[in-house]
Order: structure tokens, then C-alpha cells, then sequence
């Protein structure tokens, strides 16, 4: 007889005619249903596990990931939020973290960035033992403002260059600097949100100065001025300087015996509304990146300028008021590796490094006495310098980066020199 196992795994017919079944029978019967539950329970944690090292196979970062996650759940996070206070300070230095994309993201890359309030920030380094055990270095940084990958243009502005739109009114010049590794937002920033390859340059810091700067141009106090907005945008290349508003037209850089720095021949360009400077903006941007492949970035390579400048009407020409710089720097991965790749980006490298490395120190000479301004160290600072001195002149930095764990050290490097445009100190009672 063909004996067929019942789900307990009792003989069929056993089951059907033993009855009425015994306690014993029942008893057996109970263990035998409980013992198949756990075969089943253990054969499904086993294929999960199974599952998870596939997945630890494929992304070494995984073990990274939860003790990132674990010490957030240690954390209390308090953001920064629109109706914060706005510090009011010469020199403003913050960090802007952007959210993961499409790519980092397929690539299994993991956050290594915490922003758990308004001023500080953690790069979780990832490392390793010699034993090859896994363990993170938690780097605390402390800045004037911490923006998560939440945050919009419009509220990084408000903490950064609509604070400074009073200073060119006031005599003074304002300067606000993009600063990252390339792809890590500084365009975005500046420019504003890319929608595919479409930009909308309201979205962007330009675009909201431009907005701020006519809105309170229209204001009673300074209607009666008589005052005049106008336009330049620039790009400089190694020593080279070009005009975007006018086919890229190189231009010279002469220093006076006042040395006053001019550059001859700049297109200034009178702007009356919000309108007239998206234009500009829009024919600025074409100019930079027109004919250039995404392989080879030629503006990634070098810093973009973007002026607007407040003149008063007077019978004797236009007298300079306040002079708002917008700079959207070179990709600073650009002057790190100067060791690599051919001669060309070898100068272009150095170059690059030359003048970020000059621009920290003129930023940090700002405002403390008698400290030297190397302004002469790079075509940047040089053409930059009347920002960099006088009491009334602000400035404001704002150092981009990439979340993911395949830019950490990127990350690492901007942020150190964030931190050294302005030290901050870490307040070791915030850590945990
Ligand atoms: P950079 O100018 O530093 O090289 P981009 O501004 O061109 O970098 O940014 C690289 C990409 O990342 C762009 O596609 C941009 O739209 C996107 N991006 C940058 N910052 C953000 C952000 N905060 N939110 C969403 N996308 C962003
Ligand atoms: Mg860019």
C-alpha cells in the first residue's frame, strides 16, 4: 500500500482511522507540526542571510552603512529651518551637502555625511584594521551653517548672499564663492536647478541677488539716489581671462599705480530689471559651456565671474557705489592631483591650486589688520582684491560636497579648507 505522509508526517491512514485519537498520538503530533514550524523558520533566516552576503559581496560598503545608521539613531537632529536667525558676519563659511543621485545610487554608494544641527557636520570616514576589521573615524566640523540635502536655493541663499545685498548699497563689496569638487553642486548653487540640461536661473543665488538687488533699488531711500545696475561675467582660465558677454573675448589685466586693478575692455552691461539679468546670465552660461564635451569640462577647469555692480548717475561719469562678485570656482579635485595625467593639466592643476590656495588667505586676511593679502598669488585674487579690503567689504563661501563614500576624501579636503577659511571651533560638549 502507497503510504502518503500527512502534513504532520503521519501515515495518512493512520491519522483518518485513529480515532478517537489518543493523547499520546496527539502530543506526538504536536511536536512533530512544532519541529517542521522551525525547519521552516530556520530554512527562511538562512536564505535571508544567504541574501545579505550576496549583497555584502557586491557592496563592501554595507557593514559602513549600519554603523553610519547606528550612530544616527544616537543622534537628535535639529536642522536648520527658514525662520532661523541670520548671523551677521564679515565673513560667512558654510556647507552645502547635496542628496545622492541617480548614479551614486546604483552604484550601491553610501552617505558618509551627518548634519545633525545648523552648524555642525560629521564626514564618517571609512576604515579598516590591519585584521581587516571594518570601523568609522567620525569627523566633527563646525561652521557658520550646515545646509542637509533637504535644503533649497532659496534658503542657502537666505543664510549666505542676501545677507550681503545691503553692503553694496552701503558703499561695500560683497563676494560669494561657490567651492567644490566638480559635481558636487556649485553650478547648481549659483546658477541655479538643472532641469536635464535646461537650467532655471531664477532658482540660482545670480538670478536671487538680481531679484533682491532691483527689489530694494525700488524701495523710497534709494529710488532718489539715482542709481544704475549693470553686468559683467567672466571667466578665468589660468592667467587668461575671457569675456562671457562678449564671444569669449580674451581680455588684459592691468594694475594701475594705485594698484587699482582693471580689466580692459570688460563688457558692463546696463541691467533695468530682473528680466535684462537672466539674459545675461542665460548668454553668459552658453558662451562657458558651449562646444564642450562632459569628458572634458572646460568649466570645470576654471573660475566663472558673475558682477553686478550698483553705480551712481553723476554729471562726471558713473561713480561706483558697491560691486556684488558671484563666483562659481574651478572643481578643487583640479588642483589636487597635479601629480597625474599630461603637462597640460599638470599647469592647469597648480594653477588652479595657486589660487584657491591664494584666495583662503585673502578671505582670512579680511578684516583682521595688517594681515598681508596675497592678492598678487593668482589672476583671481588680483582681479578680486578691492573686495578684499576696507571694513565694509563681506564675503561669503559656501563649500559644496558630494555625500557619497566614493568622494569622501574629496569631501574631507573641502571641508578642511572650509574650516580653515574661517576656524571655527568644534564644541566637544556637542559631540556624543
Ligand atoms: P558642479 O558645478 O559643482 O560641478 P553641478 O552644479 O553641475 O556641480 O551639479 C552636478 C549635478 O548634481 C547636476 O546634475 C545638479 O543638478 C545636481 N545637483 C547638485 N546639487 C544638487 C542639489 N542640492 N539637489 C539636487 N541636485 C543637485
Ligand atoms: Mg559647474
Amino acid at each position: 500500500v502507497a503510504v502518503k505522509k500527512g502534513f504532520n508526517g503521519f501515515n495518512r491512514n493512520e491519522c483518518n482511522h485513529a480515532a478517537p485519537k489518543s493523547k499520546a498520538v496527539r502530543e506526538v503530533a504536536l511536536i512533530a507540526k512544532n519541529r517542521d514550524e522551525r525547519r521552516q523558520r530556520n530554512a527562511d533566516s538562512k536564505a535571508i542571510k544567504e541574501a545579505m552576503i550576496k549583497v555584502e559581496g557586491e557592496n563592501p560598503n554595507w557593514e559602513f552603512l549600519g554603523m553610519i545608521k547606528d550612530y544616527r539613531s544616537k543622534l537628535e537632529f535639529h536642522p536648520l529651518r527658514m525662520s532661523d536667525p541670520i548671523v551677521e558676519n564679515q565673513i560667512t563659511v558654510c556647507v552645502r551637502k547635496r542628496p545622492l543621485n541617480t548614479k551614486e545610487i546604483k552604484k550601491n554608494e553610501i552617505d558618509v555625511i551627518t548634519i545633525p544641527t545648523r552648524e555642525r557636520l560629521i564626514l564618517h570616514e571609512p576604515k579598516s584594521k590591519v585584521d581587516l576589521t571594518k570601523y568609522l573615524e567620525n569627523l566633527q566640523f563646525r561652521f557658520d551653517y550646515v545646509f542637509d540635502e533637504s535644503t533649497t536655493n532659496e534658503m542657502v541663499y537666505k543664510f549666505t548672499a542676501q545677507p550681503l545685498i545691503k553692503t553694496i548699497f552701503e558703499g561695500g563689496m560683497a563676494t560669494c564663492f561657490a567651492y567644490g569638487q566638480t559635481g558636487s553642486g556649485k553650478t547648481h548653487t549659483m546658477g541655479g536647478e538643472f532641469k536635464g540640461k535646461q537650467q532655471n536661473f531664477n532658482s540660482g543665488i545670480y538670478g536671487l541677488v538680481a531679484r533682491d538687488v532691483f527689489q530694494l533699488l525700488s524701495t523710497p531711500n534709494y529710488r532718489k539716489m539715482n542709481l544704475m545696475v549693470s553686468s559683467s561675467f567672466f571667466e578665468i582660465y589660468g592667467k587668461l581671462v575671457f569675456d562671457l558677454l562678449a564671444k569669449k573675448k580674451r581680455l588684459r589685466v592691468l594694475e594701475d599705480g594705485n594698484q587699482t586693478v582693471q580689466i580692459v575692455g570688460l563688457s558692463e552691461v546696463a541691467v533695468k530689471n530682473v528680466d535684462d539679468v537672466l539674459d545675461i546670465i542665460q548668454r553668459g552660461t552658453n558662451e562657458r559651456t558651449s562646444g564642450q564635451t562632459s569628458a572634458n569640462l572646460l568649466s570645470s577647469r576654471s573660475h566663472a565671474v558673475f558682477q553686478i555692480l550698483l553705480r551712481k548717475v553723476t554729471g562726471r561719469g558713473n561713480k561706483l557705489i558697491g560691486k556684488f562678485s558671484l563666483i562659481d570656482l574651478a572643481g578643487n579635485e583640479r588642483g589636487a592631483d597635479t601629480f597625474k595625467s599630461n603637462r597640460q593639466t599638470r599647469i592647469e592643476g597648480a594653477d588652479i591650486n595657486r589660487s584657491l590656495l591664494a584666495l583662503k588667505e585673502c578671505i582670512r586676511a579680511l578684516g583682521r589688520k595688517g594681515v598681508h593679502c596675497p592678492f598678487r598669488g593668482s589672476k583671481l585674487t588680483q582681479i578680486l582684491r578691492d573686495s578684499f579690503i576696507g571694513d565694509k567689504s563681506k564675503t561669503c563661501m559656501i563649500a559644496l560636497i558630494s555625500p557619497g563614500v566614493a568622494s569622501w576624501e574629496h569631501s574631507l579636503n573641502t571641508l578642511r579648507y572650509a574650516d580653515r577659511v574661517k576656524e571655527l571651533v568644534v564644541n566637544e560638549t556637542n559631540n556624543e
